[in-house]
């Protein structure tokens, strides 16, 4: 499990990475030099290996069910301790990868604005259905470790769990529903190796799709928003061309872009190039990918070539940080 933990939190840095020096740039502008190795500057003037919010909201995430309260040596999950880390990263640059916070969306500014003031942080999130960003499935893929999580039998819990930290910053149900088919499906594909069974991404995807819907059925969520996630619920997303798949900073957007890479693409280095060249929000596209592209794919060894290039681990910044983060996360949950 150690190394699972470190696979996707490597996953979706070097995702995030990736995609950081050529934010905001259109699919046809990146075409002209499509991405292929990592990059320095460009859109944010970063050096190689910089990760962006997404990663720090995730490690911001980790840390909190990394850390034990009152020398317990448990994991607590605290949903106030959770958002006290997003304060201290926008104030205090906490998990900043150079002391500095250079990214940041307009929902999650407002929601940590909102609890420096001392809100509710499960109030605190953007409700309408304009503030349906994907700002709060860029940092939620740490959760699958949390042992309240993963070994939570409850499906009704699993998604309460995943509705509170994500209306920290994202309250409407379509952001949530996001968050819930990615760690459902990161949930899914951690079963195959902890069950010792074959992993296999398409029966995954099957179990999944069978799965939620059935979940929405059961509890009689809102015809209208389920229907929004028809293409990766009813449909194989892989069969829609590339021209449909958006990559925008609509929540919808990353995540069907984001399922369409990794299950077209047979290796890390496939998917989440991909996915950044994309463009737009190449970042979180990278990093939605990265982290489940890295959960399954693992990390690039003799026997592994599909797995995350070396090259490219060498160079994030504070791995030794990222690393540490992993091992605490783990001994705390398992
Ligand atoms: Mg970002």
């Amino acid at each position: 499990m150690i190394q699972k933990i470190k696979d996707t939190f490597f996953g979706f840095a070097v995702g995030d990475a990736l995609g950081v020096p050529v934010e905001f740039r259109s699919r046809e502008d990146i075409a002209k030099n499509p991405v292929t190795d990592m990059r320095e500057f460009g859109t944010h003037h970063q050096p190689k290996g910089t990760w962006s919010d997404d990663s720090s909201l995730a490690f911001c995430l980790a840390e909190s069910l990394a850390t034990p309260i009152n020398s317990t040596k448990k994991a607590i999950y605290d949903i106030n301790d959770i958002a006290n880390n997003f304060v201290k990263w926008k104030y205090e640059n906490f998990w900043t990868p150079h002391g500095r916070v250079f990214d940041i969306g307009i929902a999650t500014t407002d929601a940590i604005k909102r609890l420096k003031k001392g809100e509710n942080p499960l109030l605190a999130g953007g409700i309408d259905e304009y503030s349906n960003g994907n700002g709060s499935l860029m940092r939620i893929l740490p959760l699958i470790f949390y042992k309240g999580y993963l070994f939570e039998d409850s499906i009704k819990r699993r998604f309460e769990l995943v509705s509170e930290v994500s209306s920290i910053t994202h309250m409407h149900f379509r952001s949530v529903f996001s968050c819930f088919i990615y760690t459902e499906f990161a949930r899914i594909l951690l079963e195959q190796t902890q069950k010792k069974e074959k992993q296999d991404k398409f029966l995954a995807y099957q179990k999944l799709q069978v799965l939620i819907t059935d979940f929405a059925t059961e509890f009689d969520f809102n015809k209208t928003e389920i229907t929004l996630f028809d293409r990766i619920l009813k449909n194989n997303i892989t069969t829609f061309e590339e021209e449909t798949i958006k990559s925008s900073g609509y929540v919808l957007h990353t995540l069907e872009a984001s399922f369409w890479c990794f299950m077209k693409y047979d290796s890390y280095s496939e998917s989440v190039l991909k996915s950044v060249n994309l463009g737009e929000d190449t970042d979180t596209t990278g990093c939605v990918t990265g982290g489940i592209a890295g959960l399954f794919y693992g990390m690039n060894t003799e026997n592994n070539e599909k797995g995350i290039p070396k090259e490219w681990l060498e160079v994030i910044v504070k791995k030794e940080d990222v690393n540490n983060l992993c091992e605490r996360l783990y001994d705390l949950n398992f």
